[in-house]
């Protein structure tokens, strides 16, 4: 059985005072949701009062981004060892990172290794851009992704992924819920063959791209998707507990 997974990525948005406040809006609700496994990712700057504030509920929390490298002069960077212990997971090769950061396979790879090393939990982000999706050429763009970021990696069932078509991040244009399932089946596959299917069928795969309180119902009633990775409408209390709320009653039905 995969438990149902909603992360919130916040991207390079609250100050510290900010971040706080939307922690206290939504934590009681979020909190009482039962049979999904909630985080939140905030900003580098406010892991630690999220992380305090975050204490004794049942919210996660993760970083959206490290180096692998565990130390040295890599000014600017966060390294494998500073988040653990201070979040559970971590956010990697997402295509924000991919696209304005150069980030490529090699380096989501040896950033996969990292985290894992260091016990922290992969969150792999890989997606077609639109001209690959429009040229037919997606199950070939993911699978060199999901493979460059996890050959040579010993089979996880604790790895999520998530799969975040570019052209459906922060444009308000959501992948069908049909073309979502179609995509995170492949995924599966690609894990079948490059792991085994028993990993594969516990590794848990999600959606993402401008996913919304309003169009959450039909990822979730997928047996295929198992939670959304939820940028933007995770800025927004309201929304994201809706989110969330719909996601636990959905899969509960589904059981
Ligand atoms: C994301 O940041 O991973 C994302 C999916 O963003 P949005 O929900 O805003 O499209």
């Amino acid at each position: 059985m995969r438990v149902p997974f909603i992360a919130g990525n916040w991207k390079m948005n609250t100050t510290a005072t900010e971040a706080e406040k939307l922690v206290l809006e939504m934590l009681d609700k979020l909190d009482r949701a039962k049979g999904v496994e909630k985080l939140l990712c905030p900003p580098f700057i406010s892991l630690v009062a999220v992380n305090m504030m975050l204490q004794n509920s049942s919210i996660k929390l993760g970083a959206q981004n490290m180096y692998f490298e565990t130390e040295g002069a890599f000014t600017g960077e966060i390294s494998p060892i500073m988040l653990c212990g201070l979040c559970e997971f971590v956010i990697l090769g997402h295509s924000e990172r991919r696209g304005y950061f150069g980030e490529t396979d090699e380096i989501v790879h040896k950033k996969v290794k990292a985290a894992l090393t260091s016990k922290l939990r992969p969150i792999l982000c890989v997606g077609e851009r639109l001209a690959e999706n429009e040229a037919g050429k997606t199950e070939d763009a993911i699978s060199k992704q999901v493979t460059g970021a996890l050959q040579g990696i010993e089979p996880i069932s604790n790895l999520v992924v998530a799969y975040e078509p570019v052209w459906a991040i922060g444009t308000g244009k959501a992948a069908s819920h049909e073309q979502a399932a179609a995509t995170i089946q492949f995924i599966r596959d690609v894990l079948v063959k490059l792991w085994n299917r028993s990993v594969a069928q516990n590794v848990r795969i999600l959606y993402g791209g401008s996913v919304n309180s309003k169009n959450i119902a039909e990822f979730a009633s997928r047996p295929e998707i198992d939670g959304a990775l939820v940028g933007g409408a995770s800025l927004k209390s309201e929304e994201f507990i809706s989110i969330v709320e719909q996601t636990a009653e959905i899969k509960g039905r589904a059981k």
